[in-house]
């Protein structure tokens, strides 16, 4: 049945939505795709619904091409699972919690690692039962600190969600390629400009894993590439460590005897726990509370060696009011509640803004973005800084003269624009992107957590190798629609599409929209499906209006042309317009 303008739940806006700050954005919500219901939280309307119904159908057939099987958990789950892996804690404030009238505490699910793995415990025994791979396509939810761009970052969102489960390392890594192939056939058909890079694995504790980008100027992601072929998240990029810096700035001032430290990772990079220990004991909170893993996570662990060799661990936080005050430096800072990145900080901070150092929250289910408090580590006398995340990975060195000044100015970060990559062949180029989809070889962190094995060949109890993957599947429509647009309006790709074909009906001539409702019967009967605006008392200049606005790739203008047999089919994208004989116009647009 086509879609009516006259009776469609639609009121396009000409006005800007106040709070949308990207144009595929501002797009949808003027367009009547979506609505906001709270911050970071939408309501598909008949048009987005099926825009996104598009891209599940396109998802679906290419997981179930590769044998993946789908099945539907709640987003409702009890603590207990989350609590075995740690993540209860580690989700910090991200996590949506509630409690049952029984005082049960539960969450919302903002990924399903756990209750997968328990599923399959729950009903497979043996190495027969495996390979086994299971997905999903459902809302999770996840209480983001800085809800963006509608669709793009919501805090409730629908993620396809894939799991695969192997008897040993070789099928993992089977699996691993199945679902990349899978994910670059749709990443194909979606239709944006997409790499596939290095990522650092971060909280989900894997070895192998890569992230699907979307190439998109206002991305949150950095990424770098070279001519050869190699891509990588900026974050997982590992550059050499200098030894000393080499800046002769720096090494005058370590010979004027200026108070010189550099914050580099070693072994004795405080973990987790002692990092919440030694703030409890030495920053207590003003109200209180204790502070825990979660607020740690949310900032830099860093480890500073002063020029007598001695060490000091510093959890380094941003305030909320985002102020930066040295002398927290001074003072040891506590680990402090951060806030995400905003404009301003991108202003103050140039290091940020070329994208060299990625806004990420530590304690995210994600834990690869690192917080980076530049200016306590920019004072006289620092010669060379090196973060470490959470698994004492390092992340990035500045070096004094280089890298930053006394003054406070960060000329550059780690990685600049034309250096060397590390394949050695050929040279960096930085780039931004939206994050699509994600894949983990996992191995053997979550069957070991909740006590996953089957019995192998031999009789034995193995753990079960597992890989996760993900796609952002309401996040893909937003991507389209900040890739896919022009200044009056979306422009979809013809597979994503809400309907095939625009029908106009213009002018008051009764026989017009007789014409259009015939065209559309026989239109529909040919599989084409249409939305055709039949409204009565609305002029034609509203009608392109809206036509361009909602973006449908063809349009089929039934108007005064009629009269000499022709009608008009323009193409959205190009703008272009021809007439053809009205018997001929099934044929045309079929
Ligand atoms: P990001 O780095 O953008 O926060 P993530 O690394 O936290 O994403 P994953 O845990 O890897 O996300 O989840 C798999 C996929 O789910 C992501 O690749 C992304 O496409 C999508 N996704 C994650 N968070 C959101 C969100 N808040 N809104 C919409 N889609 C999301
Ligand atoms: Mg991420
Ligand atoms: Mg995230
Ligand atoms: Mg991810």
């Amino acid at each position: 049945m086509a879609l009516r303008m006259s009776t469609l739940f639609l009121r396009t806006l000409r006005e800007d939505p106040a709070d949308a700050e990207l144009p595929g954005h501002r797009l949808l919500v003027r367009a009547g795709y979506v609505r906001r219901a709270a911050p970071g939280i939408y309501t598909w309307l008949p048009l987005g619904l099926r825009v996104l119904e598009k891209v599940k159908g396109i998802v679906r057939e290419e997981m179930d091409a590769i044998g993946d099987q789908e099945i539907a958990f709640p987003s409702l789950l009890p603590k207990e699972p989350y609590e075995a892996t740690n993540r209860w804690t580690e989700y910090g404030d991200n996590l949506f919690r509630l409690t049952d009238r029984k005082g049960a505490e539960m969450l919302l699910g903002p990924t399903h690692e756990e209750m997968f793995t328990l599923a399959v415990k729950d009903l497979y025994t043996s190495y027969k039962d495996l390979p086994l791979s299971l997905y999903q396509m459902l809302p999770k939810y996840r209480d983001e600190a800085r809800p963006r761009a509608g669709v793009l970052r919501g805090r409730e969102f629908i993620m396809k969600d894939a799991y695969s489960f192997d008897v040993d390392e070789a099928g993992l890594e089977a699996a691993y390629q199945r679902h990349r192939d899978a994910y670059v056939r749709i990443f194909d058909r979606l239709g944006f400009e997409y790499v596939a890079v290095h990522a650092d694995s971060g909280a989900m504790g894997g070895s192998a894993s890569e992230e699907f980008l979307a190439v998109m100027e206002s991305g949150e992601d950095t990424f770098v590439r070279d001519d050869s072929g190699y891509a990588a998240n900026v974050e997982a990029v590992r550059m050499p460590v200098q030894e000393l810096p080499a800046d002769e700035a720096a090494r005058a001032a370590l010979e004027e005897g200026v108070p010189a430290a550099h914050v580099e990772d070693t072994p004795d990079t405080p973990t987790i726990e002692t990092l919440v220990a030694s703030a409890n004991a030495d920053h207590p909170r003003a109200d209180g509370r204790e502070w825990t893993a979660a607020d740690t996570l949310k900032n830099v662990v860093v480890m500073l060696v002063h020029p007598d060799g001695t060490r000091e661990p510093l959890a380094i936080g941003l305030p909320g009011d985002r102020e930066v005050d040295a002398k927290r430096l001074e003072a040891q800072v506590s680990p402090a509640e951060v806030e995400p990145f905003e404009a301003a900080d991108f202003e103050r901070y140039p290091a940020l803004a070329k994208g060299y150092i990625g806004p990420g929250v530590l304690g995210e289910e994600s834990t690869t973005g690192i917080r980076y408090l530049l200016d306590p580590l920019v004072t006289p006398g620092s010669t060379w800084v090196t973060g470490a995340d959470e698994h004492g990975k390092h992340v990035f060195d500045l070096v004094y003269g280089r890298d930053f000044t006394a003054d406070g100015t960060i000329h550059a970060a780690t990685i600049h624009e034309g250096d060397p990559s590390p394949t050695g062949q050929g040279t960096l180029r930085l780039a931004r992107g939206v994050e699509m989809g994600h894949i983990f070889q996992l191995g053997t962190k979550y069957a070991e957590a909740l006590g996953l094995k089957v019995l192998d060949e031999n009789g034995k109890l193995v753990t079960v190798h597992m890989g996760s993957y993900g796609i952002g599947v309401t996040r893909a429509v937003g991507v389209v629609a900040e890739t896919h647009h022009d200044e009056i309006g979306l422009v979809w790709p013809r597979e994503l599409s809400p309907v095939d074909l625009h029908v106009v009906a213009t002018g008051k001539d009764a026989g017009v929209l007789e014409k259009a409702e015939e065209l559309t019967t026989a239109l529909e009967a040919q599989g084409v499906s249409v939305l055709l605006d039949d409204r009565p008392k609305v002029s034609p200049g509203v009608k392109f209006k809206d036509a361009e606005l909602v973006g449908v790739p063809t349009i089929l203008v039934v108007g005064r042309g009629l009269a000499d047999g022709l009608v008009e089919i323009k193409d959205r994208a190009t703008g272009e317009s021809r007439q053809v004989a009205v018997d001929e116009a099934v044929a045309e647009v079929v």
